[in-house]
């Protein structure tokens, strides 16, 4: 093996990509700004969600042990107000989204980080900041609720790189989401709303703003300084500025080493979100006939920098894509190989190693390591196909397969499996490799007895699911898919 490639992050915080390093050895703290569960998520919330999965897979590989908090936004101006209106409690409103979200990580492959936490839960935590916030006079009360100065620290603006020099001390600013232009003194904590709900605290009647959460929530599970802090690049700004505010307004340390930021997933040039109607969810391409692994590959497939356009055409690449890639495992796992070594094989795979590693450790640069792999299949199935390839080589090739898995995991195909789970009708899907290799066994069976009318049938009907098998030279039969 060559030297393994030093881990270098963009950071938005100096903007650079820098040498990742971590606070405690071997271990990697990180905190993942999750959803607000008001509604499904998005494709382009998944975007962000599978590059936050596959930084920990990539960091998982390199050894690093994880410790992530993903939160659930479930209390907002958004759920407050949809809750009102459908006359439910917060919990009610947010439950089935929640509970989705939780499905569709699962059925996108993203692993569950190691504490996923509800906003509503840590009120405590909430309070106890707000209430070390103003003991260092960065709070003032105003009509029942609690704001943070941005006067009173002097670094804010520096992750968004906001120039606050013109702001008027004083004046506010009261809804969770806002634009750069109106950076203003925010609210910690809200007066309660007459209809809506609010919680009984220290600090009087109310409900938290959105951005203390993060803060409260991120130093209760992984210390006052984080290794990573994550999210799309519209938290950048306010929430994340406000983040920092917070949390180092009231330790007086650094609260994250390295921030990044994925770009937007857009739909014809604009952003895919709620507002703007252009989006979809995974029910809705589920429905239309795509597979959780498409949609998983295309996300992974975009370095997390920069914007992804979503298309149909782009969604019917990235299946042939993952296609090329299972029938080559396929190959591997099914083909009988002339017995030896092919030279230079073992140093080829090697090459394919450390350009895969190279191309993560690079910012996460999934397109470079995606490029490693697909060379080192294209070239190893012309050899296949050229009587080159011999039987030694399937190990390594095998090994480098599983090793690219594990960041990108789409190899398995368990999306028939996960769309029943989900209640789709799984044909769309088509079978899965073990049902495949369950018929292509029974017909094997039946060839044997000479049974050629079953032989035949069960061709038939893995053919009519788009499963094409061909004999091969050595007497056995390999299959792939249309
Ligand atoms: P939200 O539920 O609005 O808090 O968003 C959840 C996550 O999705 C956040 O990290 C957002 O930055 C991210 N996000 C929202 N829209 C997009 C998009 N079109 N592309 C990529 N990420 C997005
Ligand atoms: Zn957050």
């Amino acid at each position: 093996m060559g030297a393994m490639a030093e881990i270098r992050l963009h950071n938005t915080l100096t903007g650079k990509s820098e040498p990742f390093v971590t606070g405690h050895p071997g271990e990697v703290r990180m905190y993942t700004c999750g959803p607000t569960v008001y509604d499904y998520a998005h494709i382009g919330n998944f975007r962000t969600f599978v590059f936050q999965d596959v930084l920990r897979r990539f960091l998982q590989l390199r050894g690093y042990r994880m410790k992530q908090v993903m939160n659930l936004t479930d209390v907002d101006d958004r759920i407050i107000a949809k809750a009102a209106a459908a006359g439910v409690s917060i919990r009610e409103y947010t439950e089935k989204y929640a509970q989705a979200f939780f499905a569709d990580c699962a059925t996108l492959g993203i692993e569950p980080p190691e504490h996923w936490i509800r906003a509503t839960e840590h009120i405590e935590e909430m309070v106890g900041l707000i209430e070390r916030l103003r003991a260092k006079s960065y709070t003032y009360e105003s009509e029942g609720s609690i704001y943070y100065r941005i006067a009173k620290f002097p670094d804010y603006g520096k992750l968004s790189k906001i120039d606050v020099s013109g702001i008027q001390a004083g004046a506010r600013v009261d809804v969770d989401r806002y634009e750069k232009e109106s950076a203003r003194d925010f609210a910690l904590w809200k007066a309660p709303k007459p209809g809506e709900h609010f919680w009984e605290t220290r600090i009087g009647p109310g409900r938290p703003g959105w951005h203390i959460e993060c803060s409260a929530m991120a130093m209760r599970y992984l210390g006052e300084t984080l290794d990573i802090h994550t999210g799309g690049i519209d938290l950048a700004f306010p929430h994340h500025e406000n983040e920092i505010a917070q949390s180092e307004g009231a330790t007086g340390k650094p609260f994250v080493r390295f921030w990044l930021h994925a770009e937007h997933l857009l739909v014809e040039g604009e952003k895919m979100s709620k507002s703007l109607g252009n989006f979809y969810t995974l029910r809705d391409l589920f429905a239309k006939g795509y597979k959780p692994s498409t949609i998983r590959f295309l996300l992974a497939s975009v370095p997390y920098r920069k914007q992804l356009n979503f298309t149909f055409d782009g969604l019917q690449q990235a299946a042939s894509s993952v296609e090329r890639l299972r029938n080559f495992a396929a190959r591997l796992r099914q083909e009988k190989f002339p017995a030896g070594e092919q030279a230079g094989f073992a140093a080829r795979v090697r090459r394919a190693e450390e350009e895969f590693g190279a191309g993560l450790a690079d910012d996460l640069n999934t397109a470079q390591a995606l490029a490693a792999v697909f060379d080192l299949v294209r070239e190893t199935n012309s050899a296949m196909d050229q009587g080159q390839f011999r039987q030694g080589g399937v190990a390594a090739a095998a090994a480098f397969l599983a090793k690219f898995d594990r960041v990108f995991a789409v190899l398995a195909d368990t999306d028939a499996e996960k769309l029943r789970a989900l209640g789709y009708g799984a044909e769309s899907a088509g079978p899965g490799d073990a049902e495949i290799e369950a018929l292509v066994a029974e017909r094997n069976a039946a060839r044997k007895r000479r049974d050629f009318a079953a032989s035949d049938r069960i061709r038939q009907q893995l053919a009519d699911r788009g499963i094409l098998l061909e004999d091969t030279k050595d007497g056995g039969v390999r299959w792939k898919r249309k």
